[in-house]
């Protein structure tokens, strides 16, 4: 199966720049010397292993930091953490037993408040994880210039081995914590959804933090990606696998991805809006992969993707689609020959293991961090392009803002109109930001330096023009 590589040529817009010159600006001999040194140490490391998911965004931080015009204070002040909150509280079980549950939050740059990110539900979450996804947070806001600062939550389960009342009582709880730590409002802290995570949870957070803080008028604000009759706005739940799709035609210079051949990890949120846009455009979903198995589609023709999700939604699964292949080792799936590779599930999903096997022209990150740094250089090696995740999933966050501001405005707009009205702002503001980094190429870095160097200018402007406190 799949044993030859399909012949689609990519636009030159895709074509990778690998050489590595640093640009001129403003850091002194000695103090770019000492990050070129540390950049060179962890480059040097990450081909021993593959780093963890922290010191994965710090490589990739440092290699753009050693291009910035920026002073090496700032680019401390910029790399670090600023918070991360730990809690452990009780839930008490269906069953009567009761379990201690371990949460986190981190916010990552105070730049500008409020700070954004989305809550993950996930039994690996911890501290460390829950900082690089913060991080993230930041240079991806930076990127499509939406004035938010960068956070994420996470609680460490795993959602589907708890019941619905059982996933109420930890929602709301966490909220809880959130409020008396004074880390979450409408103007300090807006979580959202992710990995496990969806409308409902956002639903019972704006009802919990309204129930504690009732005097806060724009309490609404408080989070975002709400069902719509709760304050919530049309798209948003689509808006991360829409703007992968838009990202994506915009740097394949096609008009609408027709004729490609992809393949996607993951069909959750993101995945299957995504696949949606991607199959609606045009283009033919050969495979996905999910955490319990895959589909193949041996003809090559693409799956039928209407089909797919009438049979997903009653049975709950992919596996076991009639109109596929069904194979157990989804891992597998990603190494097939394609025109794009679209992670969509969880980070360091393509790794020093199976870099040199994948065959995919271009890598979508629709997920965050799903290629590990010691992967970048194998797959750069071999002409893979990736498409950072930077700006690749930024589409949540942009409809974000707008269900953010509609909160704070407290108007209702007419629906359609608004609708229309919030999809051009957005397709406008992710091409605005496809178009700068489209720019960058030829500036002798790849497309993930050139939006991390991006952020790091424009975060490090608001940074210098504040000043420090006090
Ligand atoms: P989700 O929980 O809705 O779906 C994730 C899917 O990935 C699930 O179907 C799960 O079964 C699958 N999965 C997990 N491990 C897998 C594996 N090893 N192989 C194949 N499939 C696997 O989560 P989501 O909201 O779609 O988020 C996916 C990614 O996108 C995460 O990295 C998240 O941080 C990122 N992201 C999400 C949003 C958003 O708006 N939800 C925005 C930006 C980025």
């Amino acid at each position: 199966m799949y044993t030859s590589l399909l012949g689609h040529g990519l636009g030159s817009r895709t074509t990778p720049r690998f050489t590595v010159a640093v640009l001129g600006h403003g850091l002194g001999p000695d103090d770019r010397s000492a990050f070129s040194v540390s950049v060179m140490e962890r480059l040097s490391a990450e081909r021993r292993r593959d780093p963890s998911f922290l010191e994965s965004v710090d490589i990739y931080f440092d290699k753009a930091a050693s291009l910035a015009s920026t002073t090496p204070d700032i680019l401390t002040q910029i790399k670090a953490c600023n918070n991360i909150l730990k809690v452990q509280f009780p839930l008490k079980c269906a069953n009567g037993s009761v379990e201690l549950i371990e949460a986190y939050r981190a916010q990552h740059s105070h730049h500008r408040l409020p700070v954004k990110g989305g809550i993950r539900m996930a039994p690996n979450v911890d501290a460390d994880e829950t900082m690089a996804l913060a991080a993230l947070m930041t240079f991806k806001c930076a990127v499509v210039d939406v004035p938010f600062g960068g956070a994420k939550g996470g609680i460490k389960i795993d959602p589907t081995k708890y019941s619905i009342n059982e996933k109420e009582a930890i929602i709301r709880r966490y909220t809880s914590e959130l409020v008396k730590k004074n880390f979450i409002g409408p103007s300090i802290d807006v979580p959202a959804p992710d990995y496990g995570t969806g409308p409902q949870e956002m639903a019972w957070i704006k009802d919990t933090f309204e129930h504690l803080q009732p005097n806060d008028i724009n309490g609404s604000a408080c989070v975002t990606g709400k069902p719509l009759e709760e304050g919530g706005i049309m798209g948003r739940q689509e808006a991360t696998g829409l703007g992968v799709f838009f990202c994506l035609r915009e740097f394949l210079n096609d008009k609408a991805s027709l004729g490609k051949m992809v393949i996607v990890q993951g069909f959750g949120n993101v995945g299957r809006h995504t696949i949606d846009s991607i199959h609606g455009a045009g283009g033919k979903i050969i495979a996905i992969a999910e955490a319990n198995g895959g589909l193949v589609d041996e003809s090559m023709e693409g799956l039928d993707i209407p089909a797919l999700k009438a049979y997903h939604k009653k049975k709950g699964t992919i596996t076991g689609f009639p109109g596929a292949t069904t194979v157990k080792n989804s891992a597998g799936i990603l190494e097939l020959p394609c025109d794009v590779l679209i992670p969509a599930a969880l980070e360091s999903q393509i790794h020093s293991g199976n870099a040199g096997n994948i065959k995919a022209k271009v890598i979508a990150e629709a997920a965050n961090g799903p290629v590990t740094p010691s992967a970048e250089t194998i797959l750069e090696a071999n002409n893979v392009v990736i498409l950072p995740d930077l700006l690749l999933n930024a589409g949540g966050v942009t409809v974000s803002y707008f269900e953010w501001l509609k909160n704070l405005n407290h108007i209702h707009f007419g629906r359609m109109s608004r609708r229309m009205e919030e999809r051009g702002k957005k397709v406008r503001k992710l091409s605005t930001a496809c178009s700068h980094l489209l720019d960058t190429d030829g500036k002798g870095c790849n497309f993930r330096t050139a939006a991390y160097l991006i952020a790091i200018e424009r975060i490090a402007t608001c940074y210098r023009l504040s000043g420090i406190f006090p």
